[in-house]
């Protein structure tokens, strides 16, 4: 049985579908959703399901691939062009403790110009 709402995370819910969002991707080891309050016109978090905290609380290289190749693979579904971010600890301006990549894309002329 899932554990109390309190001690899963905010993606867990969202996974969960007790948290409303919109999903552009799932399968069986990943959702994607836009971001609720977008920095660029395409803003995107590729979410694996299993759950860690940070980034490099992933330690097995194949589940690393993993990730980054299905992050590409859905920012190219959006985008020709993108930039990919991943915050890591509260310093690097983490906020959601449950591991993603931020897609942004969508600019007319580059990073930042709209
Ligand atoms: P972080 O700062 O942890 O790397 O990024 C967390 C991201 O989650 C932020 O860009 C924030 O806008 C997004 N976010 C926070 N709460 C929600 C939510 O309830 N729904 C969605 N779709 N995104 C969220």
């Amino acid at each position: 049985k899932p554990a109390p709402a309190a001690q899963r995370t905010l993606f867990e819910r969202i996974i969960a579908r007790e948290i409303p969002s919109q999903v552009v991707y799932e399968d069986e080891n990943y959702i994607a959703i836009k971001d609720i309050a977008p920095k660029a016109p395409i803003h995107l978090l590729v979410i694996p399901k299993r759950v860690t905290a940070r980034v490099d609380d992933i330690t097995d290289p194949l589940e690393m691939g993993r990730l980054w190749l299905k992050a590409t693979e859905i920012a190219r579904e959006h985008a020709a062009d993108y930039r990919l971010v991943v915050n890591c600890g509260a310093g690097g301006g983490q906020m959601v403790f449950h591991t993603h990549i931020h897609i942004l894309a969508g600019w007319k002329d580059g990073p930042d110009s709209d």
